[in-house]
């Protein structure tokens, strides 16, 4: 602590995001990031942005980026909202609709930014415990007093909610905000987004960090009522007027327009996804139903940080986290077929043969 210090800093517990290894030939499998390049019209746009007007700053409104992601959700720009990253979008979401004095509800077994955010500004929280099997009660969430905020599919299980039961929950909290984190929707099955027409206290929270395989470039986005919208956009232009660069809109905008691409990817992902649950099952993991570019694994014999060190050391890179509850389970980012295939025969290596059942 130094006296120079405001409060905020002193209340801050920063979030520890996982391990950017400098290593060139490590298989990093530990941050959930997309395998693939993205669009080959995302670089094409970028080189012709290069050449252009990089001395002007950028649109302080990136219209044409929150268009194409309004046109691929069937929404109109005015419901669009869009930042560095989610993470941005996050943070500025909860100082848009979040209150000091009010506590707001998340799992306990959730994104470990989302306490991050509370605890800097000096929001409370009530932390909703999963059941046994990882899944979430909606009722829980029912009646909150701040707000509420999910990721669905949740992070770090990879369960997935019905809309079911996201409405349920909206319709529970008419008079707070309900975010729905959705950073991994496009691995499962249905938006939150086709419910915000119906609900005006709904905000759809995505990224172009996993699907569309721009981790690097930071773009998330926000779909809602133009109210909670204009909350969004008032915040950022306290604080800075530019937070997505030339570069970024233009390459963003072009992953939103090569569909065909992103089709073909998700699928791809989805297919090694299936393969990794099906060999981690034989061999003796228990896997939760993944409906994320991720899965989370236990296994009934072997501790995971120990799996999670041997893996490490065998230049293969998976999450482990220290905290109650999870600390048995290892969460594994899908890879190219190539990296899942080099990931198997380590652990078959370090595991012992099943037995027969
Ligand atoms: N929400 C969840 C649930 C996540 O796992 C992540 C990725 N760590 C994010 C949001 C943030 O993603 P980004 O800032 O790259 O858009």
């Amino acid at each position: 602590m130094n006296k120079f210090w405001s409060d905020m800093v002193k209340r801050a517990e920063p979030y520890v995001p996982g391990e950017q290894l400098n290593v060139p030939d490590i298989i990093k499998l530990n941050t959930n990031e997309n395998p693939y390049p993205p669009s080959p019209l995302v670089r094409e746009a970028i080189l012709e942005e290069l050449e252009g007007q990089l001395r002007l700053y950028p649109s302080p409104t990136a219209d044409g980026l929150r268009l194409a992601i309004a046109e691929t959700y069937g929404m109109s720009k005015d419901e669009v909202f869009v930042g560095n990253g989610s993470d941005e979008v996050l943070a500025f979401s909860f100082m848009a609709f979040f209150h000091p004095g009010k506590p707001i509800r998340f799992p306990n077994i959730t994104y470990s930014f989302y306490p991050v955010y509370a605890k800097l500004f000096n929001i409370p929280y009530e932390l909703v415990r999963v059941n046994e099997d990882f899944t979430l009660r909606a009722e829980s969430f029912f009646g909150s007093e701040g707000g509420v905020i999910i990721p669905n599919p949740n992070a770090p299980t990879s369960l997935y909610m019905e809309l079911s039961s996201i409405e349920s929950i909206l319709i529970n909290n008419p008079d707070t905000v309900v975010i729905i984190d959705e950073a991994y929707i496009d691995f499962a099955t249905v938006s939150a987004v086709e419910l915000v027409k119906s609900y005006n206290n709904l905000l759809v929270v995505q990224t172009t960090s996993k699907s569309r395989s721009l981790a690097g470039m930071r773009v998330g986005y926000a779909i809602g009522h133009p109210d909670l919208i204009e909350a969004l956009v008032r915040i950022k232009d306290s604080v800075n007027s530019y937070t997505i660069d030339r570069l970024a809109i233009a390459g963003a905008t072009a992953a939103f327009k090569d569909r065909e691409y992103f089709d073909y990817t998700v699928k791809k992902i989805k297919k090694t996804r299936q393969r990794l649950i099906k060999a981690l099952e034989e061999m003796g993991f228990h896997v939760l139903p993944s409906q994320a570019n991720f899965v989370f694994a236990s296994h009934a014999e072997r501790a995971a940080v120990e799996l999670y060190m041997q893996l490490k050391g065998e230049g293969i890179l998976v999450r482990h986290f220290n905290q109650p509850d999870i600390e048995n389970y290892l969460r594994i980012s899908i890879g190219t077929d190539e990296q899942i295939h080099s990931l198997l025969r380590k652990l078959q290596q370090l595991l012992p043969v099943p037995r027969q059942r």
